[in-house]
């Protein structure tokens, strides 16, 4: 029988139950942590790292103990350093004196997510809460520090570990057409931004001495091997025997960050155009005239990244903004239907822009949200949300993006926090089952790299139940 009260009783009681799920929020419910347990046993693909081989990593410190990674470092190659105050460290200072300043540091940063994706790292990997450290306590951290990093293994514990990363791939920007590897979990890329500027050698010299792109030049490539570059032809040869090298030597795709230096709006120009500024300074050319050489040379890249099977990687989004909005790609990918392109950060901010890119290029584009929650978690949460009702769960990767154990940890765990709330809250609408969302998740942080990147199988160590050690010196 129906009993007026009782329907209002129950209406009331449903109310109070999404009432108080709202006040607690997504991450307090069950359906999340069941789903963020799941994820943290995914073995990750991480589609993005800058991991500096160990005895070259930034966040080194000359101090009164020695050269070594220490708290001021691991802040100074945090991304909070590009957007706020860090204090600086001077060789050898008494921790103390900066710990003095820098503790204000943070003042203003608490709610970024550009300070907040670290905090896990110091909470997981160190025990402590750096928003409540004493001074005795972040001395006590920053010894920590410097204890893990004069072994190896730390680096090697935190990334295969802890962080659950079975595979990385690592941009060597400081070496691009070199192709070493540093680490056994380490995946090639071949760095191409600097290729778009060969139509003079001058454009790799003069750089300042501690300029760590000397190896870049591809006129120096083609002395070692013996080719000529004496005209556009010649170059488009040497750029092709890159490629032959850069697959022999292991590269799986292509990545550019051009977007920080120009435009990413590139014409399909004739070769007149390029030719004419082949064998020309930039002192000799017009700004237009470097950007024809540039967008010639970025669609022959497009061309041998299909011929090659590599796919290509682009930085979208937050870099030089006035030109780096994912739709300037439009052309590109129109005209390059053979070429797979994986779209970086999500385009961010752009990133309902990146989502209808993908659904009207399906076929040969990839999203990697790579940083994005590093740059906003609330955008990233949106993004992955609205992402997925808007083009196949098979089309979403993601990377870390960062130079040392910390910073990979923290922004891996960030990452898998922010996956996991924005899939529980699906689940929580009604709208996926939570059989779906852990199906999504490991699509994101692991199966679609795998489904991309096939030959990575063959590299898959994980389920050997073997440990990486770094090799005996
Ligand atoms: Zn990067």
């Amino acid at each position: 029988m129906f009993s007026p009260s009782r329907f209002v009783l129950s209406i009331v009681l449903f109310l109070v139950t999404v009432q108080s799920l709202l006040a607690q929020g997504t991450r307090s419910t069950e359906t999340y942590r069941r789903l963020k347990s799941h994820v943290d046993q995914i073995p990750l693909i991480d589609t993005h790292d800058h991991l500096w081989p160990f005895d070259k990593l930034p966040a080194l410190r000359q101090t009164k103990q020695g050269r070594g990674v220490n708290l001021a470092g691991l802040w100074q190659n945090s991304y909070l350093s590009g957007y706020n105050k860090i204090t600086p460290w001077n060789d050898n200072m008494e921790f103390q004196a900066w710990w003095k300043d820098a503790q204000h540091d943070f003042d203003n940063v608490r709610a970024l997510s550009f300070y907040q994706y670290q905090l896990p790292a110091y909470r997981d990997l160190y025990g402590v809460d750096f928003e409540k450290l004493t001074p005795d306590q972040a001395e006590e951290l920053n010894g920590k520090i410097f204890d893990h990093y004069k072994d190896q293994r730390w680096l090697y514990h935190v990334v295969t570990e802890r962080a659950n990363i079975e595979l990385m791939f690592n941009d060597t920007y400081w070496s691009r057409l070199e192709f070493v590897q540093s680490y056994p979990w380490e995946v090639q890329v071949f760095n191409v931004t600097s290729l778009v500027d060969g139509y003079h050698p001058s454009e790799y010299e003069n750089r300042p001495a501690n300029n760590p792109f000397k190896v870049d030049s591809p006129y120096d490539f083609a002395k070692k091997h013996g080719m000529t570059m004496d005209s556009l032809d010649d170059y488009l040869k040497v750029i092709d025997r890159l490629f032959l090298e850069a697959k022999d030597k292991g590269a799986i795709c292509l990545k550019t960050t051009l977007a920080y230096q120009r435009t990413i709006q590139f014409d399909n120009v004739s070769k007149d155009r390029a030719e004419a500024a082949f064998g020309k300074p930039r002192s000799a050319l017009t700004p237009e005239q470097v950007k024809d050489f540039q967008d010639y040379i970025i669609w022959r890249v497009c061309e041998f990244s299909a011929k090659y099977e590599l796919p290509f990687q682009i930085h979208t989004g937050q870099a030089r903004i006035q030109g780096s909005n994912p739709m300037l790609l439009i052309n590109l990918l129109e005209g390059n239907p053979k070429t797979k392109f994986i779209l970086f950060h999500g385009g961010f901010p752009w990133v309902g822009e990146t989502a209808v890119i993908m659904q009207k290029h399906w076929w040969h584009c990839w999203i990697d949200s790579v940083w994005l929650p590093v740059l906003s978690y609330s955008t990233a949460k949106r993004a992955f949300i609205e992402w997925l009702d808007s083009f196949p769960s098979n089309r979403i990767m993601w990377g870390a993006d960062c130079n040392h154990a910390e910073g990979i940890y923290g922004a891996t765990e960030y990452h898998r926090q922010c996956v996991s709330e924005a899939l529980a809250e699906k689940v929580l609408d009604g709208d996926i089952s939570e059989e779906t969302a852990q199906k999504i998740a490991r699509q994101i942080f692991r199966d679609n790299a795998l489904e991309l990147f096939p030959q990575l199988k063959d590299r898959l160590w994980k389920h050997k139940g073997i440990k990486l050690e770094p090799k005996a010196n």
